[in-house]
């Protein structure tokens, strides 16, 4: 869609018809020719506004359903199909942690770099660097998400591989949505 037709209507057709701000309250020719009606300007602002809501990432919507203990948006267990409050829990390792504080790479080069050219300074830059203790950037991208299983049926669940989990999780719609936007996320019981 062009800055220049920043809405658009749909036709019976299906056909989305891009149209201007100034075509509000009148009506759009479709390429099927039908006439389309096109509402108020306010009422296309709303619809383009609730676009852009739709386009917020599933990571952000997890993120805030997590806090406001939002999920699972169901409540249907995904074996049996029926109500149920238990849920199992999977961890979804969105992005891998990056982990600092230890000793990489560039810290061994530090070591080297010291060694080989016995410059002191460079020394206590790396015992300070290095008495950081491990932490994991980005915990944030790692979710414990609910799924709604009926407990007498989350035995079963134990045997399954990462495949067969990801697919448990793609049966709640939002969950899935998340595993598009990171396509590699790791899924692990628990
Ligand atoms: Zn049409």
């Amino acid at each position: 869609m062009s800055t220049l037709t920043p809405y658009c209507v749909r036709c019976e057709c299906a056909n989305e018809i891009p149209v201007e701000r100034t075509a509000a309250g009148g009506t759009a020719v479709c390429r099927c020719g039908r006439e389309v009606r096109v509402p108020r300007l306010s009422e296309l602002k709303r619809q383009a506004g609730e676009l852009v809501e739709l386009r917020v990432s599933a990571l952000d919507r997890v993120r805030q359903l997590l806090l406001e203990q939002g999920l699972p948006p169901d409540p249907v267990c995904r074996i049996t199909q029926r109500p149920t409050t238990d849920v199992l829990y999977l961890t979804v390792v969105c992005e891998e942690p990056r982990l600092r504080g230890n000793s990489s790479w560039w810290g061994l080069l530090f070591i080297g770099a010291g060694a080989f050219l016995v410059s002191l300074w460079l020394l206590p830059v790396y015992l300070l660097a290095s008495r950081e203790e491990p932490e994991v950037i980005a915990p944030e991208t790692v979710f414990r998400l609910p799924v709604p299983i009926a407990s007498d049926r989350q035995a079963q669940i134990r045997d399954y591989r990462e495949s067969e989990l990801r697919e448990l999780l793609c049966t709640v719609p939002l969950y899935a949505q998340l595993l598009a936007e990171f396509p590699q996320a790791r899924i692990s019981l628990g």
